[in-house]
């Protein structure tokens, strides 16, 4: 089982990061200023708050993606560590239907709920994100 659930977390883990640059490359891109032509200052106006959403949509979207990065790439540390698959709340088993649904959780059912009620997000340990620049 474990070789396969490694094998599952790399594929989503790079498949996550490699959208992640491609993200990036996209609001790079829109940033550059003179991209848009010379309509009306009306339709600058609208093209800017259009621009403005996607923006905003891009952002959400990639603050999403680093945590799956993270959460991944945590779940394979643990792999290593031998601790993976169990609840980091608990210790308690996390059932493989969970880790099959979701192969990067960290919790079991019930602790996840009750972190959930809380209200908190749960961050288990800091972990930077490092993309290489190239
Ligand atoms: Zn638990």
């Amino acid at each position: 089982m474990d070789k396969n659930i490694r094998k599952r977390l790399e594929q989503d883990l790079e498949v996550a990061i490699s959208r992640l640059r491609q993200m990036s490359g996209a609001v790079a891109v829109e940033e550059i200023p003179g991209a848009i032509g010379d309509n009306s200052p009306f339709a600058d106006e609208v093209d800017e708050i259009q621009a403005n959403e996607r923006r905003e949509i891009g952002f959400a979207t990639r603050e999403l993606l680093v945590e799956r990065v993270n959460r991944l790439s945590a779940a394979l540390d643990r792999l290593s560590e031998g601790e993976y698959g169990t609840c980091v709340e608990c210790a308690e088993e996390i059932s493989p239907a969970r880790l099959h649904a979701m192969p990067e959780v960290q919790t079991c059912v019930r602790c996840q709920d009750r972190i959930e009620r809380l209200g908190r997000q749960y961050e288990p340990e800091e972990t930077e994100l490092q993309l290489d620049e190239d």
